[in-house]
């Protein structure tokens, strides 16, 4: 027995929803499978979760600062993980449902609950069912790498699915890679009251970014009293009466660190591995991402691959993109595609870094002439009304068309103003175009004027 579809849509992600109701709403027979929790990552175990508890850590953090701001606090701010807990699970709990109902309720619409795997290029089988179609879109995700560090099996340890449900505090948490994940909770924690401590690999953290944001974003951290190792090379994991170890060889600091508990944010791992990919002839890179083309077909026709499974992004507005890359390719004759697409992203630490375009290393290499300005935080007006001073807006330009190459924004508003750069970006138009703008006081974006007029050749 099988059931044909005009499409079939693996993963409820970013991309599978939206895609399954364009096909629906088009009057076509569309079926989406979802083997766990509707939303996906962001819904349920990433975005959303995560800001939400960013967002009681930051409310802690200035209840802490009271006196700055001219208020008292009585006695000590203490934070009830059970209360964090259920403000985060009523939150991401919304958006879960919202996605599941939504769902359900498109005509054209099945819903499938279970693992699915391809068959064959046209097929896929979910609960011993065979379903068909023409068309099928791959949206599975990813999950947290588990490195085969040394004694990871004789340890307990968290990954991000699991550190969102803590309902209690750990006495020092060390944390296993220093990139965005590592970051957002390392300083999540600290807030909430653990000793945390950091533990990178490479030789600063945030390693995509360039130097100096790295180096801000590291004192930042540690200004709030987050312990840091860099350089930590073979890392091991051991049991001791107090909790975990982390071993590691570094070039300073002692070769162990002893926490209570122990959360690796080490990367991200695609779910292509279970999904019958060689049974459908479906092509994956030595990483497993599933190779697509432009327009996001694998090496199959009739086969695309969205969102994070692909390694084209790793965001949910990436992946999210994707689903209007393939929607108006398919429906709207529109040729849109992910090269088109201009890099961005935040790092959701507060200040937050927002970013978009090249990074200073990225145009070094690129060997054009370019153009620089970078100006202090310290000096921006609503940075210094909200007490929010750290960080840095730096801005680069083409010095022939004077557009816009690549912005980093770490400060107040950081991942909100950046997006106004973004913009001009998409437009092609020269930077003189936010110059002249006149901008809302007082904010932080009136200050973009402000720092382009100091831009300079690129040293
Ligand atoms: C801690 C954390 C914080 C993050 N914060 C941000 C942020 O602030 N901003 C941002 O842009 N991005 C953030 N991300 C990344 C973001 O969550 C992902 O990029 C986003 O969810 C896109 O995922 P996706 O659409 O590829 O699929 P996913 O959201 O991963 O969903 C894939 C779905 O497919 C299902 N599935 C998998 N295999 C099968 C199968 N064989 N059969 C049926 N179903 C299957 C899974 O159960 C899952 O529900 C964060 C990630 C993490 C881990």
């Amino acid at each position: 027995m099988s059931r044909h579809f005009d499409a079939i849509i693996i993963g409820t992600g970013q991309a599978g929803p939206s895609l399954a109701a364009r096909f629906a709403t088009a009057g076509m027979a569309v079926a989406i499978i979802e083997r766990h929790k509707f939303g996906g990552t962001c819904v349920n175990t990433g975005c959303i979760p995560t800001k939400t508890l960013v967002a009681s850590a930051h409310a802690a953090h200035v209840a802490r600062r009271g006196t700055e701001f001219g208020f008292v606090v009585s006695g000590d701010v203490r934070v009830d993980m059970k209360r964090v807990k259920a403000r985060k699970d009523e939150i991401a709990g919304r958006s879960n449902r919202g996605v599941e109902e939504w769902l359900r309720g498109l005509k054209n619409c099945t819903v499938i609950q279970g693992h699915a795997r391809f068959e064959s290029s046209d097929s896929v089988v979910v609960n011993d069912e065979i379903l068909e179609a023409n068309k099928i879109f791959i949206n599975v995700g990813g999950r947290a790498t588990i490195p085969e560090f040394p004694g990871i099996h004789d340890v307990p340890f968290f990954t991000n699915s699991s550190m969102i449900d803590l309902d209690f505090l750990p006495e020092h948490l060390v944390i296993v890679g220093g990139s965005y994940i590592g970051l957002e909770f390392g300083q999540m924690y600290r807030r909430f009251g653990s000793d945390v401590t950091i533990v990178e690999m490479g030789p600063r953290l945030i390693g995509r970014e360039d130097e100096d944001v790295s180096d801000a974003v590291r004192k930042i951290v540690e200004l709030e009293g987050i312990r840091i190792r860099l350089n930590a090379k073979c890392i091991s994991l051991a049991k001791r009466d107090s909790g975990i170890a982390v071993g590691m060889e570094c070039d300073e600091g002692p070769p162990e660190v002893s926490g209570t508990h122990v959360l690796l944010a080490v990367g991200r791992t695609p779910n292509t591995h279970d999904l019958g990919l060689d049974l459908a002839g479906i092509a994956t890179d030595e990483h497993g991402y599933i190779i697509v083309d432009d327009q996001l077909q694998t090496n199959v026709p009739g086969v695309w691959a969205l969102g994070d499974c692909n390694g084209h992004g790793g965001f949910t507005h990436t992946s999210y993109n994707d689903y209007e890359i393939v929607a108006d390719n398919l429906f709207n004759a529109d040729h849109r595609r992910v090269s088109d697409r201009i890099q961005t992203y935040a790092l959701f630490t507060d200040p937050p870094l927002g970013r978009c375009g090249m990074t200073d290393a990225e145009i070094r290499k690129s060997g054009r002439a370019t153009l620089a300005a970078k100006h202090p935080m310290s000096r921006v007006g609503r940075a210094i009304e909200k007490g929010e001073t750290q960080g840095f807006i730096k801005i680069t330009v083409d010095a022939e068309t004077k557009q816009i190459l690549g912005a980093a924004i770490l400060g107040t508003g950081g991942d909100e103003v950046v997006q106004v750069l973004l913009d001009v970006m998409y437009a092609k138009a020269p930077y003189t175009v936010v110059q002249r703008a006149m901008h809302i006081h007082p904010t932080v974006a009136e200050f973009l004027p402000t720092v382009l007029s100091k831009l300079e050749p690129f040293a």
